[in-house]
């Protein structure tokens, strides 16, 4: 049986049709190289309609004294590939280009603790990179702090990298020089052409009449006598064998303590942005210019309230029909969790007063959605990697009791399948 206190299925994956345009409420991708979406959209028979990312378009702007500057190309995250992009751009001072530059001749010095991703970051190659790369890229991700985030939980490869190379930009060319060749590069993202809302219907669809879907609030949960658990929902008590808790970990924190004391704690640490999405629709012919490129990202020292905007029909096909043009953009984060508070009057105004000064589009939009997610992205702070194992452990002990989802091993959703279907794998073989 499945619980779900929303009216629907799905949690922050919504999908609605505007005016012809698919929009995303949510999430509108998946990582392309975590296999665990692709594998159950082929089991779910959707693989014909699996599109990716129109990467020969991929070029994101930073927003800097008010001009979009692209993001060099070559750049891995923050972590720079290629010698004269680096050199020739706007985006970062003198300074931190031979910073970055003299990088490459870094020795190794190892950490035992965590670090925050933004010391990670200013120890290779300097504060500048910090503001300009990681600060807008991380809150574009996880509408999260990079002074906050953990480098071991958010960037587990670069760690190694780092560990192993000493120069972070030796490491990733050397392991890029390593990794097997291939003529035709696969999508960065891929999705689904009628949004990630048909991932949801066909899943709803497949368990139709084999598991009871019940609309309604979980309030509590205990353990019996047999070594089970009981659920109370609507002031009803139904008994489990076994239980996934699948909700939000702040959620899970304040239904176990019954159940085990110490793991709800250590769900209750599990600290969450709060975001907000708002899709704008104009016509075209409002543009002077087309935008160029898949969006822009605004850093933190350039912030009004957007933190970034995605241009949809650019990075996917089939979402919106010609001449029309649909500007996904992204408010709150670790910040700005107030914006979720402000009348769709106000965001409405003040998201088209950005884009009017980014875009230069003065028309008043077709329409707007906005879609507000309050403490709906996990943000995995600094020792993580240490609290997950203990979690772990502890919910060894109990047999029964599983948990998924994005406050765990990864905020994706490849990753919240992954650990989904792991739970369920490890509760048929027992
Ligand atoms: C705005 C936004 C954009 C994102 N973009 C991307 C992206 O492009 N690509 C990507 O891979 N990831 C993205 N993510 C992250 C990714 O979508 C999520 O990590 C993943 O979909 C979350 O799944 P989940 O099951 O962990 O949580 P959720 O989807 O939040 O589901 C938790 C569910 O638990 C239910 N629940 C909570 N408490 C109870 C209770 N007491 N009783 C019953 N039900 C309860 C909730 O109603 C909800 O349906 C994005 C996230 C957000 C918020």
């Amino acid at each position: 049986m499945i619980l779900e206190s929303r009216s629907r299925l799905g949690g922050v994956i919504q999908t609605e049709k505007i005016e012809g345009c698919t929009i995303e409420a949510g999430p509108d991708s998946f990582l392309a190289v975590k296999p665990a979406a692709m594998d159950l959209i082929r089991e779910l028979g959707m693989a014909g309609d699996v599109i990716g990312s129109n990467d020969h378009l991929r070029i994101t702007y930073v927003r800097k004294g008010g001009k979009l500057v692209p993001l060099p190309d070559g750049l891995m995250m923050m972590v720079p590939t290629k010698i004269l992009p680096l050199v020739g751009t706007g985006l970062l001072s003198l300074g931190t280009k031979i910073r970055m530059g003299l990088e490459l001749i870094r020795a190794p010095k190892p950490h035992t603790e965590d670090q925050s991703v933004a010391d990670f970051v200013r120890e290779h190659y300097g504060q500048e990179a910090v503001d300009y790369l990681a600060e807008p890229l991380l809150s574009g991700i996880y509408g999260g702090d990079p002074r906050e985030l953990s480098v071991a939980a958010v960037l587990p490869r670069f760690v190694e990298l780092a560990a192993k190379y000493g120069s972070l930009t030796r490491g990733v060319l050397a392991s890029r020089a390593q990794a097997p060749k291939t003529t035709t590069p696969a999508p960065l993202f891929r999705t689904l052409k009628g949004g990630l809302g048909q991932l949801v219907e066909a899943l709803e669809t497949s368990i139709r009449g084999k598991v009871t879907v019940r609309q309604t609030r979980v309030e509590c949960v205990e353990r019996t006598a047999s070594g089970g658990f009981r659920v109370r929902a609507d002031g009803e008590w139904m008994e489990a064998d076994r239980l996934i808790m699948a909700c939000e970990a702040h959620s899970g924190a304040a239904l176990l303590p019954a159940v085990d004391g110490r793991i709800a704690e250590l769900l209750g640490k599990v600290g969450y942005s709060s975001s907000m999405t708002v899709a704008v629709g104009y016509d075209a012919a409002d543009f002077a210019q087309p935008p160029a490129g898949f969006g822009f990202l605004v850093p933190k020292k350039e912030r009004k309230r957007l933190v970034a905007c995605t241009w949809v029909g650019t990075k996917f096909s089939y979402r919106v029909p010609e001449g029309k043009i649909v500007a996904r953009c992204f408010l709150g984060g670790m910040e700005d969790a107030g914006v979720l508070k402000e009348s769709d009057e106000a965001i409405a105004a003040t998201v088209e007063a950005e884009l009017r000064e980014v875009a230069g589009v003065t028309a008043k939009p077709k329409f707007t959605r906005i879609a507000r997610w309050p403490r709906s992205m996990a943000q995995y702070t600094v020792g993580h990697t240490v609290r997950q194992a203990e979690l772990e452990a502890r919910l060894g002990e109990i047999a029964g009791l599983h948990v998924a989802g994005n406050a765990y091993q990864g905020i994706g959703i490849p990753d919240c399948i992954r650990m989904g279907r792991a739970a369920a794998e490890s509760i048929l073989k027992s």
